[in-house]
């Protein structure tokens, strides 16, 4: 893995610096030295877009300012502004550990690695991010980014599973620890606009001299999206502000997006003789989902066990929706295309 110099630190890290000044983005979580509010940035970036997080962020610490506000809030609440961000276990955990960090640490997040690692959904990435950036621990963090910037840069094959394991050692050899947040931001930042997975913009890079493979594009091959048929009912009952919109909410047993609320589905869409009033793609992990929205009936049968409500547009703001039900009654005027969740009101579950 070692070629000469190429990994030498100290020629490396005044150049990756020197271009993270120039060339960082602007992002309002590097304007922040809240623990609280880097911890909710850096749970809200893993597996999401910096373009999507960007709006969600600033909702989320709105409804939120604190971790003891986050902690008293209930978990339906935190879900619901956390719509539409998927991966809805990242706010199960964030919820419980402000609690954890309210009841075993005063209300202030530890300022270690070892300590924030013992928080509910807290891996070794979001350790060693927050322990750096927030508190100057010199820890290297390395998410797939970093992980690609590495391979790259020493010309090691992702396939390789010893070499794998010797990217977190690479990265520490690496780190700088006069600087580590900085270090930590800039590799990452490295890893998201310059050494892209398919097209690094290598000579954009500071580092394109000490480079091995200078855009041989080494990466871990991820399997293909799949697609899926699948089919919902929209059904309204009532007329102007008494319309009501039909919602089920999810087995809390389900695996994912336990508890939250969709729409219900449509068994025999297939065969359906009606026109779908809208259709629209939606895409989680490795599924691509081909998405047709059916006029249901007032009086369609739901299975017995699914807890539904009826729900004014209103009402849907307060309610923990999955990411596409959100985008459905958004393309279909239900809800708007982005309103603050503050304030919105709570209403009651009604009865088969
Ligand atoms: S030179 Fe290209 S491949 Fe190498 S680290 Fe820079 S962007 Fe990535």
């Amino acid at each position: 893995m070692t070629r000469s110099g190429r990994e030498n630190p100290a020629v490396l890290r005044p150049l990756l610096l020197d271009w993270f000044t120039r060339s960082q983005r602007s992002l309002p979580w590097r304007h922040t030295h809240d623990p609280y509010a880097i911890w909710v940035s850096e749970v809200m970036l893993q597996q999401t877009r910096v373009a999507v997080v960007l709006d969600r962020y600033r909702e989320f610490l709105e409804r939120f300012p604190t971790v003891q506000s986050l902690a008293r809030a209930t978990e339906a609440e935190v879900l619901t502004v956390w719509s539409g961000l998927g991966y809805y276990r990242r706010a199960r955990m964030l919820h419980r550990g402000a609690q954890q960090v309210c009841a075993e640490h005063g209300g202030q997040l530890p300022g270690t690695f070892a300590a924030l690692l013992a928080l509910p959904g807290i891996g070794p990435y979001t350790a060693s991010a927050i322990a750096s950036i927030a508190f100057g621990e010199p820890v290297a963090a390395v998410d797939g980014n970093v992980e690609r910037v590495v391979l790259r840069l020493v010309g090691a094959d992702a396939g390789q599973g010893t070499v794998l394991r010797r990217v977190q050692a690479c990265a520490d050899q690496l780190l700088d620890p006069d600087s580590p947040g900085n270090w930590n931001q800039a590799m990452m930042e490295l890893g998201a606009t310059v050494c892209l997975p398919r097209a690094p913009h290598c000579e954009a890079c500071p580092w394109i001299a000490a480079c091995a493979t200078r855009g041989e594009h080494l990466t871990v091959k991820r399997p293909p999206m799949r697609s899926v048929a699948v089919a919902y009912h929209w059904t309204v009952r009532g007329a102007g502000d008494r319309q009501n919109l039909l919602l089920v909410q999810r087995d809390q047993e389900q695996t994912v997006m336990a508890g939250m609320w969709e729409l219900p589905e449509a068994a025999d869409h297939a065969h359906d003789p009606a026109q779908p009033l809208l259709r629209l793609r939606h895409a989680i992990m490795q599924m691509n989902y081909e998405v047709a929205i059916y006029p249901g009936e007032a009086t369609l049968r739901l299975p017995s066990k699914r807890t539904f409500r009826w729900v004014t547009q209103k009402q849907a703001q307060a309610l923990p929706l999955t990411g596409l039900a959100r985008k459905v009654m958004q393309r279909l005027g239900w809800l708007p295309a982005r309103k603050s969740l503050v304030a919105a009101p709570k209403i009651k579950a009604q009865k088969m």
